[in-house]
Order: C-alpha cells, then sequence, then structure tokens
C-alpha cells in the first residue's frame, strides 16, 4: 500500500482532460475558483463531521484556505485544513468522475470545439481544471482524525497517468500544487490572484488568506526601524452570503454564489433570497439553474439545496427540503430552529422541516409566478428547460396544485405551434361564449396532436384545443381535472356536448343524417357486436371518415399506449 503505484485515468477522465485543456483556455482562471470551492466544501464536510466527534479537528478548529505562490519554482498552492481524504477517496474522486449522467455527456460530445466547449461547461470540470494552467499538479491530503502516517500524495501531468504514494502528513487536509504551465507566468502575482479571489470567491464563507509583505521601515536618516515582514491577509469578505442584507449583494456574488452551491459553470436563471421569521427562522437562497442538470431525470441523483444549521453545513442531500417536481432548485436553506446535533434520521421525521419546507415551496412557486409576471423571454427558458419536471407538480402536490397549474405552458391550435407558451389562463380568457370546459387532446407527439381527426370540429367551429404531446401530459391531466373551476375535457373521450355551438341550420342537417343511417349503423352494430360498446353518426369529423373515441370512464388510447410500453 505505502508504495508508490502509477495508475492510468479513467478514459473519460482522458478525454475530459484533453477538451478542457483546449476548450476553456480563453477562461482560464477559474481553476482558482474551482480549486477553492472545493476546499471550502472540504471544510463544510469536516465541521458537520466534527458535530459529532470534536477530536476530528486536531485542536485546530479555525478553517482556513491559503492561497500562496512562489515566483522561483513558479508553482501556486492552495492549502484548506478540511477533512481531507483517504487512499481510497483519492483515488475515487481524484482520477474517475462518479458524476451521473456522465456517460450521456461524453455521448453528447460531437468533437466540434465549439459546440463540445459549451456542453463542458454545462458539465463543470472541478478539480481538473487544474491542467488549464499546471502541466503537473502534486495533491498531498491526510484524512481528519487518522495518523499522520497515512497522508497520500497524488501526482499527474494531466496526460495518460497519475501516481499515489502513501506519505507522512503532519497537518490535517489538503494540499494542492500547480506547477505552471510555461506562458502562465501571469499568475504569479499576488495582485493577480487576489483580483480573481475577489472576483469568483468573495461568498466564500472562510477565510481565503494570502501572505502580504509589509516592507521595511526606515526612519528619516534612511536606518531600518523594522525590518520587512510578512503577514496574514484575508482576501475575501468571508461571510456567508445569504446573510448579508440583499441591498449589498451584487448580481456576479449571487451568480458566483450558485455556480459554487450548483457546482455548475453557468449563470443561474433567477434566485430569490428570503429571510423568514417565526417560530420556525430561516433565511433562504435558492436559485432556477440557467439549464437542466445532466441528471435531471435520474432517479438516484442528489437533490439539490444544501441546508445548514446556523452557519453549519448539514447536508446536501435532505429529500425533504424539496418535493421532485422542484428538483432542479439550488440553493441554500439555512435555519437558526434546530439543533446543530441533529441526525439524519430525526431530519427526516421533523416538524420543523415540513414547515420549512412548505415554506420553501411558496417561496419558490413566487419568484417562477414574479418570472411569469415580469420576463416572458426568460419564462420561456425556464419552461423549455423544466416545464416537464413541473407538470408533475400538481400530482405530486395538492396543496399548491392551483398555484402550480398556474405556472403550466401548453401548445394549443391557437397558435398551432411546438412552442408551449400558453398558459390555462390565457385559454379560459379566450373561451367561446357559453363554452364551460377546457378541451385538449393527448398524442405521442406534436404533429400527431395537431393533426388529431378530433380536432376537425373544433377548428370548424373555432373553438380552442390545448395540444398535448409530452409523455406526463397524459398523468398530468388524469391529476389536473379542473382549472378555474373547469373541466379539463379529452376532446377524445366521450360525449362532447358541443351542440350548443351549432347553429339551427346544423341541427336541421344533422337530425337527417342520423335518420338516413340509422339501419346503416345496425348493421356495423351486428357486425363489430361486443367489439365495440356503440356505433354513432360523428359530428366530430369534417374530413376524416372514422375515428376511434373512448369512453368518458375509459384510459385514453394514447394513456394505454404508454402503459404498454411500460409493461403494464
Ligand atoms: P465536485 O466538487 O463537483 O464534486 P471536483 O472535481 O471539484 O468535483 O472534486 C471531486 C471530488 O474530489 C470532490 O467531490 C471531493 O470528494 C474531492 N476533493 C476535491 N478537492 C478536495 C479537497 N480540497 N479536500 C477534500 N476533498 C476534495
Ligand atoms: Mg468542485
Amino acid at each position: 500500500e505505502a508504495k508508490k503505484e502509477t495508475l492510468g485515468f479513467q478514459t473519460e477522465v482522458k478525454h475530459l482532460l484533453h477538451l478542457m485543456i483546449h476548450s476553456l483556455y480563453s477562461n482560464k482562471e477559474i481553476f482558482l475558483r474551482e480549486l477553492i470551492s472545493n476546499a471550502s466544501d472540504a471544510a463544510d464536510k469536516l465541521r458537520f463531521e466534527a458535530l459529532a466527534n470534536d477530536s476530528l479537528y486536531e485542536g485546530d478548529s479555525e478553517l482556513k484556505i491559503r492561497v500562496a505562490f512562489d515566483e522561483a519554482k513558479k508553482t501556486i498552492t492552495i492549502t484548506d485544513n478540511g477533512i481531507g481524504m483517504t487512499r481510497e477517496e483519492v483515488q475515487d474522486h481524484i482520477g474517475t468522475i462518479a458524476k451521473s449522467g456522465t456517460k450521456q455527456f461524453f455521448e453528447k460530445l460531437t468533437g466540434d470545439q465549439a459546440k463540445d466547449s459549451e456542453l463542458i461547461g454545462q458539465f463543470g470540470v472541478g478539480f481538473y481544471s487544474a491542467f488549464i494552467v499546471a502541466d503537473k499538479v502534486t495533491l498531498t491530503t491526510r484524512k481528519a482524525g487518522v495518523s499522520h502516517e497515512e497522508g497520500v500524495r497524488w501526482e499527474s501531468a494531466g496526460e495518460g497517468d497519475y501516481s499515489i504514494e502513501t506519505v507522512d502528513k503532519a497537518g490535517r487536509g489538503t494540499e494542492i500544487v500547480l506547477h505552471l504551465k510555461e506562458g502562465e507566468d501571469e499568475f504569479l502575482n499576488g495582485w493577480k490572484l487576489r483580483s480573481i479571489i475577489k472576483k469568483f470567491s468573495d461568498h466564500i464563507s472562510l477565510p481565503i488568506i494570502m501572505d502580504k509583505e509589509i516592507p521595511a521601515e526606515k526612519d528619516e536618516e534612511g536606518n531600518e526601524t523594522a525590518p520587512a515582514r510578512v503577514e496574514d491577509e484575508t482576501v475575501n469578505s468571508a461571510s456567508a452570503l445569504w446573510t448579508k442584507n440583499k441591498d449589498n449583494i451584487s448580481a456576479e456574488e449571487y451568480n458566483e454564489f450558485y455556480k459554487h452551491v450548483a457546482h455548475d459553470f453557468q449563470d443561474p436563471l433567477v434566485h430569490v433570497h428570503s429571510k423568514v421569521e417565526g417560530t420556525n427562522e430561516y433565511t433562504l437562497l435558492l436559485y432556477v439553474p440557467g439549464r437542466a442538470p445532466f441528471d435531471l431525470w435520474d432517479r438516484d441523483a442528489k437533490h439539490g439545496v444544501k441546508l445548514y444549521i446556523k452557519k453549519v453545513f448539514i447536508t446536501d442531500d435532505a429529500e425533504q427540503l424539496m418535493p421532485r417536481y422542484l428538483r432542479f432548485v439550488r440553493g441554500i436553506i439555512d435555519t437558526d430552529s434546530l439543533p446543530l446535533n441533529v441526525s439524519r434520521e430525526i431530519l427526516q421525521q421533523s416538524k420543523q422541516i415540513s414547515n420549512i419546507k412548505a415554506g420553501s415551496v411558496k417561496k419558490v412557486l413566487g419568484m417562477l409566478e414574479d418570472l411569469a409576471e415580469n420576463d416572458a423571454e426568460k419564462y420561456q427558458q425556464f419552461w423549455e428547460q423544466f416545464g416537464n419536471v413541473i407538470k408533475e407538480g400538481p400530482i405530486e402536490d395538492h396543496k399548491n396544485k392551483d398555484r402550480v397549474a398556474k405556472l403550466l405552458r401548453f401548445s394549443s391550435t391557437h397558435t398551432d405551434d411546438k412552442t408551449q407558451n400558453v398558459s390555462l389562463a390565457d385559454y379560459v380568457s379566450r373561451m367561446k361564449e357559453g363554452q364551460d370546459k377546457i378541451y385538449f387532446v393527448t398524442a405521442d407527439s406534436f404533429a400527431a396532436a395537431k393533426n388529431s381527426p378530433h380536432l376537425e370540429v373544433f377548428r370548424k367551429k373555432g373553438i380552442e384545443v390545448l395540444l398535448l404531446c409530452d409523455r406526463i401530459d397524459e398523468w398530468l391531466v388524469s391529476s389536473l381535472t379542473e382549472f378555474d373551476d373547469k373541466h379539463m375535457q379529452s376532446i377524445a373521450k366521450g360525449e362532447l356536448d358541443l351542440d350548443k355551438f351549432d347553429t339551427e341550420e346544423e341541427k336541421q342537417h344533422q337530425e337527417e343524417i342520423n335518420k338516413d343511417f340509422e339501419s346503416v349503423l345496425k348493421q356495423i352494430q351486428d357486425v363489430l357486436k361486443d367489439k365495440v360498446s356503440e356505433v354513432k353518426v360523428s359530428h366530430r369529423l369534417t374530413d376524416s371518415p372514422a375515428c376511434l373515441v373512448t369512453g368518458a370512464y375509459d384510459m385514453s388510447l394514447n394513456m394505454e399506449r404508454i402503459m404498454k410500453e411500460a409493461g403494464q
């Protein structure tokens, strides 16, 4: 174990490294943000573990991050006294990509550098971004609570392999030395490094420290009165961003904090920052990402909201903080109302937590309502990324069904366009005199919905119909049966009761047809026998010769198809 071994990178890592070095070149300085972000996560983890086991601090509970550089050696060093890693953890986390959705990500790559660099921004490169500026990275780490002899050194040139060996390391935590590439000397500069830290990492809640050189002091005659010395200087503001007053936080600060908590490379779409007072006091800072993450449809994906108690990170796997239909929300909730030593089991049954969750859901819905009202373009962007997730809302969250229903957007015959931008309220406002139902058709594609024979009579009478063609839509309408006291009616089910929109002339004409066809209907019924429950003359169609209709309480045909596919 102690001996040095050389191991090959996972194929995906090689691929990622190559791509990153070439595509993120114009955005080099992000390496510092990523490494500081990891150091900050490591401190969060230690603080949490230490709640149950104080000895993990090893007498050093002042958590901090240090950034230093050496002009002669051409190195930058980032040091933290966080949780550290065991040899096994180094191997699992550095050198492999464990992210869910990795496979799909690599399948999406095109080989076109411009397109791929967009993608890589979404994927996030974390630790590997060190290789944008370094041609050798040496990571030395020691896990909190283990012996100093169980340190680990990992080293790689970022090509095919890395070496790993067990070393002695006195202090716990992680030190990362970047051996800069030829031509990257601009980073060997205190001013430059400080400005990058200010720009990207100001919101980090623990101090990021750099050496400050104080020149020698001299008296009037030029005699030295105090020698030159070096002092620690905290470069960032080192207070948790969410504890600050909204008015004192810039858009950039909100965005950078998002990138840190969400492990995202792109700006968020919108955020809500709010302090809730009362029996349960908590602060929340929640974001909607600009894009759907890779694992949005992965059942096992982690939930995105981190729980803090009194500014101490507790967990980022708090399923109970957001319902599934808001699983794309990222950010933090920090409460003073729970004891710090709360266990995960207690969290799961905590009344306070379910209270906080209910309040937070309201805030998120409010944020989305504001967005829909004030920025239609951004709301559309949101809908395109997350609409299909929000559609799970009325099924999952009965309490907020009406609010969620207002957020829904559909395609409709009003525009006949695939873009889902018609709200139920829009639909209702356009309903015809005497119309008391919201009509919709479901199909497995937009084209099929738009060309449904059931639509003919509605088009003829100028009645708008919602065109539903997403997989989730069947479930949605089985749960959302009403909006604004209007029944949601499938145009492929049962009696449509459209006669009231007929003119006198049409009514007469239909009577005649019914009579004419009486004997034909009887014959068809005799032939089909119990294969159908009834054969009728339809006034639903104007151009198509026939269509299948299900009974008002039967499963729709599309639902039947979906169930069959699912093996039901
Ligand atoms: P991410 O931060 O999104 O998980 P990274 O590539 O940045 O991805 O880091 C990969 C993993 O390596 C982290 O999740 C963590 O487990 C581990 N790691 C990285 N840096 C440190 C550090 N300074 N201290 C402890 N663990 C770290
Ligand atoms: Mg990271």
